[in-house]
């Protein structure tokens, strides 16, 4: 039994135009056999059932390779780390992977997160337990003393519920890179940020270039992927020098660390949504606002777009990904954000954007090389739009306008359940935002009497 797609446009991924009724034509078990003008398809046979999307737009299921699934749309670190056991993360995780998939995103890369949150939703869903996304999985991040996601006093440390994994020497690390290739990751991810600046400004990487480069030969020894945070210069350069596969952010990349990146084959992912969405969503009365971190990440942003246009020039590998998980970037919101960001601000085609999203990004996902692409051969994920997102690249973010979503050919109907973010995330502590004293009491009452003793 084959299956007959019409689709109005067809993008394969492969090339930069959509062909005009086309049609895409797969097997029973979900493999594509033909992709292409009507005129060459095989002919239909006996059996064989039709699917219309003749007034659509048909594309590949959309990549995002930075959705941490563990994070629940979190507010802060302690939301993270700390307030819900592992095993309800992975149930809450399983339920946002659906979100991510009902927005059009058939893969996912979870790179980050605690315990085994994210391989177990992977195997779940392999599994065949509940519909999800594909899913690649990490564990918690190799960090260090100064390191991104130690972010707790020493008296405190990384817990066992943390992303982090606080390891404070080399053999620490090796040990805890085979512990977790072990559990099944398909990836480790390093937080290569430090928090420590030098005079100048520049972040200090967390990891020496030495200590990278062991743990980076480990991880490949292993045959797993090694992906770092690393926003820095510093950072940055130790991840290439490395070797790191995928770097998140870059935002401080210069000329050495272009020329080490393309020596060695890193590729990146700015991930320019989620600042973004702190710059444009953050209200005056958020903590955030108040430490002044939407004018300081405006400043990282316009410097960072800045320097990672060199890098675009240079034919390095641009990824999307949002950093989905925080409550700034909810899952199934913003994912393709992203690619209008790479349109607007990094100043890539709509149709640059597109392959970045799929064929670009499956090139490093696990199994890349059977989806992100529609053609003989691979996998029939694909979605089908009203529109055309090389005219109009935001549309990919209007839910109205997704038709319908395959994953290995089979429609995914995954009910909107709506949640009650009062019972999913926020189980933080803290009571107040602000400190009420006599006169903060008096300004908050536009002064109009004086506070009474028995108040
Ligand atoms: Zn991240």
């Amino acid at each position: 039994m084959k299956i007959f797609v019409r689709c109005g446009r067809l993008f394969t991924g492969n090339e930069d135009e959509a062909q005009k009724d086309a049609v895409l034509v797969y097997d029973g078990g979900g493999q594509i056999v033909y992709a292409g003008a009507e005129a060459g398809a095989p002919k239909r046979g006996k059996g064989d059932r039709a699917i219309d999307h003749s007034g659509q737009f048909v594309m590949p299921g959309l990549i995002d390779v930075h959705t941490h699934l563990a994070y629940g749309n979190a507010k802060s670190e302690e939301d993270i780390d700390l307030y819900s056991p592992l095993e309800f993360r992975a149930l809450r995780g399983m339920f946002f992977a659906q979100k991510v998939l009902a927005s059009g995103y058939t893969a996912i890369c979870s790179p980050g997160d605690a315990g085994q949150i994210s391989l177990s939703i992977r195997d779940a869903i392999n599994a065949g337990l509940f519909d999800g996304p594909r899913v690649m999985a990490a564990g918690p991040y190799l960090t260090t003393h100064q390191g991104l996601t130690d972010w707790y006093p020493t008296w405190i440390g990384a817990p066992e519920t943390s992303i982090g994994k606080l390891v404070t020497t080399v053999a620490e690390a090796v040990e805890e890179i085979r512990r977790q290739v072990k559990n099944g990751v398909d990836c480790v991810k390093i937080a290569m940020d430090g928090i420590q600046r030098r005079p100048d400004g520049e972040l200090i990487a967390a990891f020496t270039q030495e200590e990278t480069d062991i743990m980076t030969r480990e991880i490949h020894r292993q045959g797993k992927k090694a992906v770092a945070h690393a926003v820095g210069r510093e950072a940055t350069l130790y991840s290439a020098r490395a070797g790191i596969d995928l770097i998140f952010h870059a935002f401080h990349i210069d000329d050495e660390c272009i020329a080490a990146m393309l020596k060695s084959g890193s590729v990146l992912c700015p991930t320019l949504t989620q600042p973004k969405n702190v710059i444009e969503f953050t209200q005056p009365h958020e903590p955030a606002a108040q430490r002044g971190r939407p004018d300081a990440t405006l400043r990282r942003y316009q410097t960072g777009c800045k320097n990672l246009k060199k890098a675009v020039k240079a034919g390095i590998p641009f990824l999307t990904g949002t950093d989905s998980g925080f409550a700034v970037t909810p899952y199934g919101e913003w994912h393709a954000r992203e690619l209008e960001l790479f349109v607007d601000d990094l100043g890539f085609s709509p149709a640059a954007a597109l392959r970045a999203a799929t064929e670009v990004n499956a090139r490093f996902m696990c199994g890349g090389d059977r989806i992100g692409v529609l053609e003989a051969g691979r996998l029939a994920d694909f979605t089908a739009w009203d529109g055309s997102p090389l005219k109009d690249i935001g549309i990919l973010q209007d839910r109205r306008r997704l038709r319908a979503v395959y994953l290995a050919g089979r429609e995914m109907k995954i009910e909107d359940r709506p949640y009650d973010p009062r019972r999913v995330t926020d189980f933080a502590l803290s009571n107040w935002t602000d400190l009420y004293t006599q006169a903060r009491v008096a300004e908050l009452r536009g002064r109009r009497r004086p506070l009474q003793a028995a108040e």
